[in-house]
């Protein structure tokens, strides 16, 4: 088993909160996708003939590519990978780039996952985050990916939000539920470093951002998505059954995968390599790291406090030795006696409360 990630750098403008690498602008467009089809090509020995699980295009806005470019880039994946034989294949799309015709387009070529950036539908909310869509186009891209056939849908959300109370993020929620759509990805707002919005907050030209709001809304979240049979499967993921992200999900199993364009990254079972972040990414040196056994742990323990899975003991034992699954118990020990991590059979997990301190608990249980 195991996937590819394509990142598409590209964004018609910059919103104000955004962390990732994009450039607001397609003038380079041409030039980047030829780069793209040939790094596919070059890396092509890199999963070693695994079959290829997930295709995940992300960014930027992928859904700016037209869909016969992606049309080619998946060509050219079948051509030299060995695509599974039902390949869960997203892509993420903004609602401002989407159309009738363009969904028809990606459900003929196989995109059976879409992962679209609502944000919120309201517009205060998306005026704050500089949103290009409006709140009624949140709701009609939603209609149209399901007209065109598109089930396996997921919304982002953003909470916390200084232009949102508890009623607005409930409301949120109820056009969310309403919607029918089997999976939803919520993030608290963060203050990126040198983000347009970060810089706002600085000069006093945008609301600050309040920590309790975010704690606020995450409760209501975690609430509402248990009062509605959705599964929390990790901190800021959550579906009906049976319709986990198959590739994100692969990303905390540790499962291979291949990562293309600019800042991806890969990982071949053993190591971690990521390409640089900028467009002239296919000249530069890959970048390479290979975990040491105590990293292994460390990565281990990051990423699966943070699903319904828990951290397994046994597989610790069994795949790094015992010194790491004892320093893990002796650890864990505390934070079990303050309610912070429970405990069954040979799981770790965290308890609802403390979610939003993932990372805090992981860093206690570190090597
Ligand atoms: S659409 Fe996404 S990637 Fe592009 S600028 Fe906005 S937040 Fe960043």
């Amino acid at each position: 088993m195991s996937g590819i990630y394509i990142h598409i750098p590209f964004c018609l403008s910059k919103c104000a909160y955004c962390g990732f690498y994009s450039k607001p602008s397609l003038k380079q467009k041409d030039a980047f996708r030829e780069a793209l089809g040939r790094e596919i090509v070059s890396r092509k020995d890199y999963l070693h003939g695994e079959p290829v699980e997930t295709v995940y295009f992300g960014g930027g806005t992928p859904s700016l590519l037209m869909v016969d470019e992606i049309g080619a880039l998946l060509d050219l994946i079948k051509k030299h990978y060995e695509l599974a034989p039902d390949p869960e294949i997203t892509l993420e799309a903004n609602p401002d780039t989407l159309s009738l015709e363009y969904l028809k387009g990606l459900r003929a070529l196989g995109v059976n996952r879409l992962s679209i950036g609502i944000q919120s539908f309201f517009d205060n909310d998306l005026k704050y985050l500089s949103r290009r869509h409006d709140s009624q186009h949140a709701r009609q891209c939603v209609k149209m990916a399901k007209d065109t056939g598109f089930e396996n849908i997921s919304i982002d959300l953003i909470y916390g939000l200084p232009t949102s109370d508890a009623d607005q993020w409930n409301k949120n929620l109820d056009l969310f539920f309403e919607m029918n759509v089997p999976h939803l990805s919520a993030y608290a707002l963060t203050l990126e470093p040198n983000s347009i919005l970060t810089k706002q907050i600085d000069l006093g030209k945008a609301l600050p951002v309040n920590e309790e709001d975010a704690v606020r809304d995450y409760e209501i979240l975690c609430r509402r998505a248990a009062e509605n049979g959705f599964l929390h499967y990790e901190i800021s993921n959550f579906c009906k059954p049976q319709h986990q992200s198959r590739h994100n999900s692969s990303y905390w199993s540790h499962i291979p995968y291949a990562g293309f364009g600019p800042s991806a990254h890969s990982f071949d079972g053993v190591s971690r390599q990521w390409n640089s972040s900028s467009l002239d990414w296919y000249n530069q040196k890959i970048e390479s790291e290979s975990l040491t056994p105590e990293q292994q742990y460390n990565e281990y323990v990051m990423l699966k406090l943070r699903t319904m899975w828990g951290i397994d003991l046994k597989y610790i034992k069994r795949e790094l030795g015992e010194r790491f699954s004892t320093h893990c118990e002796r650890q864990a020990e505390p934070l079990i006696t303050q309610g912070r991590l429970s405990k069954t059979r040979e799981f770790l997990y965290l308890t609802d409360n403390q979610m939003l301190f993932a990372d805090g608990v992981a860093e206690m249980l570190f090597w």
